[in-house]
């Protein structure tokens, strides 16, 4: 609790400021600004930096990289109930540290990552709840299943016994434009798999863009920049 008339640090501005785009841009579309999760994403951003974001009151913090991920977990092992999210492109040999942290992994894209993600999860005795990537855009840096892929995918996740399935995750081109028609389709993806009951989660927006990704139905906005500064 903050003592009445102390300074709130930047970084619990920031957050605030992001909660209340979050919060308007919800209403602005007649959604209940409850059912869309910030994904704090604290990749490249220090252990204290998360700890005081925490001290707020976020708990979901996305990681990209396997090794950052495993740093910052053992570091903040103090904070039970903290929440990791990781977001970056998985490799397989990867998948053992990932497995051993994260709670959600937004960034399964192959069905061989599906099967090694729920045998290292399996190991761990976790369950870990996956979300499909989707690749909507033809930048060849972006990762993720061709909406073709998408169904055979979908089944993978769903055969391994310590993954759940949650939903579908896309990395939207950078432009905003660009970014709405990234969004719907991903949107129309999931009604043409199964809907809602089969597929809750839609991760999609960013500080650029998380207004638009509400309005098209993001159920999880990932945000970085507008909470912990530049990378
Ligand atoms: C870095 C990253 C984000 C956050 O991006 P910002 O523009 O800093 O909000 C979101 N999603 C993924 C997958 C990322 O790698």
């Amino acid at each position: 609790m903050a003592l009445q008339g102390a300074p709130v640090s930047e970084l619990v501005a920031r957050l605030q400021g992001v909660r209340a785009r979050i919060e308007s841009a919800a209403r602005a579309c007649g959604r209940d600004p409850a059912h869309v999760k910030l994904v704090a994403v604290s990749k490249t951003h220090s252990a204290t930096a998360i700890r005081e974001v925490y001290g707020a009151g976020q708990r979901a913090f996305g990681e990209s990289y396997a090794q950052e991920l495993h740093d910052k977990a053992a570091q903040l092992a103090d904070l039970a109930d903290v929440e990791w999210h990781f977001i970056g492109h998985l490799q397989s040999n990867k998948a053992k540290v990932v497995a051993a942290h994260a709670r959600v992994v937004h960034t399964v894209d192959s069905e061989s990552l599906a099967r090694e993600l729920g045998k290292r999860a399996a190991k761990e005795s976790r369950v870990i709840e996956a979300l499909a990537e989707v690749k909507l855009s033809h930048e060849p840096t972006k990762h993720g299943a061709r909406p073709e892929e998408l169904e055979p995918l979908l089944v993978a996740i769903e055969r391994e016994p310590s993954l759940r399935l949650r939903g579908l995750m896309t990395m939207p081109p950078p432009d905003p434009d660009l970014a709405r028609g990234a969004f719907s389709t991903l949107s129309s993806l999931r009604n043409l798999h199964g809907g809602a009951a089969r597929l809750p989660e839609l991760s999609m927006g960013m500080t650029a863009d998380l207004e638009i990704a509400i309005a098209c139905g993001a159920t999880v906005v990932r945000v970085g920049t507008a909470i912990f500064g530049e990378r």
